[in-house]
């Protein structure tokens, strides 16, 4: 039985269609990702699950109860939200333990509780600190012990690491992941970052306008995505349509193509091997990135495709531009 079942789930504010029709089963135990850009209703299916706002239509269940109508506090669900919301006068270990107190739960084991959870995000020794003395990404390590104190069934987290700065949310995405790997709770993650989703994810569904597009794993969503909008949002996509993919690929349609699977040589004369596509063209564009090279191609057939290539030795000049592109495969929609 999964721990969450949402079932035709609908949020309208006025005419807009903040969520217009969301299907999904999340396993217990599962790292889960909700994926897209700003605007898309992750949000608000998150504070649907969370109780904060009532679905228009459709159905929430935790572990096989339907809860769509109880109250928050009724749920057993618990939220870290980006801005913390931590108490400035207490302490962390009394921010922590303050659940726990609202809940009359006695002194002895509140204490232990916290302690307990402070340890799991690894801040045993910041107890007496106030929240003004800590670095942002305590903070929101205080901000998930005070969540894990309460031993919730599922943990919603809502863009929790989006204040951080680069170096400080890669270094939280794995500790995030190593904790919710020993805690074992189910953990429903929003983000709009599509590497921090494959990163952290076990499994991830793509948001676009208030559907999902897509759910999968990380390798399921990155190497086959099921509509262009995935494509173009989950890494990197070419587009090849019309004419040009008429011509190059051999039948008309929509595909697309990852940069970073395209060879490119300046071998014209040698065609295409077994299982491959391929196309010439002119290089239009070089940007040296460091540890890649990436490559705008105007292909002969029409059409442009950006072509990366891992830096392994100098960059390589092609002779007056112009080059042999292969492929082993592409993606087609309709
Ligand atoms: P995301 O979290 O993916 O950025 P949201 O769930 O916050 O998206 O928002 C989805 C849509 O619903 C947006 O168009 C947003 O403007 C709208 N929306 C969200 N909350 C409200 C609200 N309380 N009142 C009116 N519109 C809202
Ligand atoms: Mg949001």
């Amino acid at each position: 039985q999964p721990a969450i079942r949402l079932t035709g789930l609908e949020k309208h504010f006025d005419k807009v269609r903040a969520v217009d029709g969301v299907d999904l089963d999340i396993p217990p135990g599962e790292f889960f990702s909700m994926l897209g850009p700003s605007g898309s209703g992750k949000t608000t299916v998150l504070r649907m699950i969370a109780g904060f706002e009532l679905p228009t239509a459709g159905t929430i269940e935790l572990e096989g109860k339907d809860v769509s109508q109880l109250a928050p506090f009724d749920r057993d669900v618990n939220t870290v939200f980006q801005d913390y919301a931590l108490f400035p006068h207490m302490t962390v270990q009394q921010n922590v333990e303050y659940g726990l107190k609202v809940k009359r739960v006695a002194k002895a084991e509140r204490r232990e509780r916290a302690k307990e959870a402070l340890r799991t995000v690894r801040l045993e020794d910041f107890g007496d600190r106030k929240p003004s003395q800590m670095s942002g990404g305590q903070r929101q390590r205080v901000a998930l012990a005070r969540a894990l104190v309460n031993r919730p069934k599922v943990l919603l987290l809502d863009e929790p690491l989006g204040a951080l700065d680069l170096k400080l949310r890669q270094t939280m995405q794995v500790e995030l992941k190593q904790i919710q790997r020993e805690v074992g709770i189910t953990f429903v993650f929003v983000t709009h970052d599509q590497d921090e989703a494959l990163t952290m994810s076990d499994r991830i569904a793509v948001f676009n306008a208030g559907r999902i597009e897509q759910v999968g794993t990380p390798v399921e969503v990155y190497e086959r995505p099921a509509s262009a909008f995935v494509a173009g949002f989950v890494g990197t996509s070419n587009l090849l349509s019309g004419r040009s993919a008429e011509a190059v690929i051999g039948r008309p349609g929509l595909y697309s193509i990852r940069p970073e699977k395209i060879r490119i040589d300046g071998d014209l004369a040698s065609p295409a091997g077994p299982g491959e596509t391929s196309a010439t063209g002119s290089v239009t564009d070089v940007v040296y990135a460091g540890s890649t090279v990436r490559y705008a191609v105007a292909l002969d057939a029409g059409g442009q495709l950006s072509v990366v290539r891992q830096n392994t030795s100098e960059p390589t000049e092609f002779a007056d531009g112009r080059v042999r592109l292969r492929w082993r495969r592409e993606h087609s929609f309709q």
